[in-house]
């Protein structure tokens, strides 16, 4: 796999798909083209005869889409039982290349960005890195470093302790000089420990005030974990910029998220995973018992914020239990069981996961002068959501990567 494209070749490259959904709009398009140049989307619009020194990739009856984004992914894990005692026991340099197979699951599944929120000694920062300096094949990673957890809090294993709301601050400013461009407080327990129950709350408002407080001076947003009433109106309280997972939340909460803007990433995918896959995982019987209670309020909490209005992006928290990395499509599948259009699910999974990340002038839609991230899938997804799973070419930054089909059979040299 190559991302750079081969020397003398055209810089211009105009895919032409028999159907394109931008990333936003209500319908999609039927017979169009994105002209890419120079790593940026130059036009949208219905195929015409290219100019010379313009290559054309012809995806006949294919769908053409931005690039997906996971909103919440941990590339540290690999989906393994007990991910976090399989990095407590390794070296920190086979985790690293656990986080480069990871990235590439991502890339090869059409997920252009993700978000890690909460990496073991800050892994995913290095990832971002490696991937912006094209060492490393990967989606685009906005990182939190190390995961800001009370101590004992939930998955301090993946970040790191602070107590006070002064602790909190200076645990945000060292994780934003080490390089993280998005911030992750805990504010609940959760499934993986064993002595915390998801719905009790962990960071106080005073904590994560502080914290959002210095993220948001540098322009960084803020997610929070939390499961209950109680911790998601801490978290709102502090003004974060979404809820991570939020399995717990009632009607009024809904409303408040609404009124804030605040978006609810509610990653229902990773609840199915650890209930299907625990069991033959040998996932421990607490893992089990949490999963089985938060799945069916997990959907429900979907379909609440969808009926009210709540801005939803897509995550799947991949990296846990039985969760592989690069399984974006199958989130968006429970969307649309849970009561979402497979239109509402895509802009979940591209338009509303870039504007959470803050990159919503650069990716999540395809638009002149966006970055050329783009998927192209055989079917019809805005009919069949699953059908995101039959990816035919990735392209990042107008870098592309193979799917089923081989280079020779695009005419251009990856
Ligand atoms: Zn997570």
């Amino acid at each position: 796999m190559e991302l750079e494209p081969a020397e003398g070749s055209v810089v211009a490259v105009e895919y032409r798909a028999a159907r394109i959904f931008d990333g936003f709009s209500e319908q999609i398009m039927e017979d169009g083209a994105v002209l890419v140049e120079d790593g940026r989307i130059v036009s949208v619009g219905a195929a015409r005869e290219p100019s010379t020194g313009t290559g054309v990739v012809d995806l006949g009856d294919a769908t053409l889409l931005p690039g997906l984004i996971d909103a919440h992914v941990h590339l540290v894990w690999s989906a393994s039982a007990e991910p976090h005692e399989v990095v407590k026991r390794e070296t920190r340099a086979l985790t690293a290349l656990r986080c480069a197979n990871n990235a590439a699951l991502h890339l090869h599944a059409g997920v252009t960005t993700v978000r890690d929120v909460g990496a073991t000694d800050g892994l995913s920062i290095d990832v971002a890195r490696a991937v912006e300096l094209r060492v490393l094949p990967g989606p685009r990673v906005i990182a939190a470093g190390r995961a800001i957890a009370m101590t004992g809090g939930h998955g301090w294993f993946l970040g790191r302790e602070a107590d006070g709301a002064e602790a909190v601050r200076h645990a945000v400013r060292s994780e934003l000089k080490a390089g993280a461009t998005c911030i992750k407080l805990m504010a609940s327990g959760g499934v993986y420990g064993n002595a915390e129950e998801p719905g009790s709350p962990q960071l106080t408002v005073e904590e994560m005030s502080a914290g959002v407080e210095e993220a948001h001076k540098a322009g960084r947003k803020v997610a929070a974990h939390a499961y209950s009433v109680e911790a998601i109106g801490n978290a709102l309280e502090a003004g974060v910029d979404s809820i991570e997972h939020g399995s717990f939340i009632d009607r009024d909460t809904a409303r408040r998220m609404r009124e804030s803007e605040t978006y609810l990433v509610p990653t229902m995918s990773v609840y199915r995973a650890m209930s299907e896959k625990g069991p033959e995982l040998g996932a421990p019987e607490y893992i089990r018992r949490k999963t089985a209670e938060v799945l069916e309020a997990s959907r429900e909490a979907f379909s609440l914020a969808l009926e009210v209005g709540v801005p939803i992006a897509a995550g799947t928290d991949c990296g846990a239990p039985g969760h592989p990395h690069g399984t974006l499509p199958g989130e968006l599948m429970l969307m649309v069981e849970a009561g979402a259009s497979p239109m509402q699910a895509l802009r979940f999974g591209t338009s509303a996961a870039a504007d959470l990340l803050g990159l919503g002038d650069e990716v999540g839609s395809l638009e002149p002068g966006k970055r050329a991230d783009l998927l192209a899938v055989d079917g019809d997804p805005t009919g069949d959501i699953l059908a995101l799973r039959e990816v035919r070419l990735v392209v990042r930054d107008g870098s592309g990567v193979q799917g089923k089909h081989s280079q020779a059979q695009l005419g251009v040299g990856f």
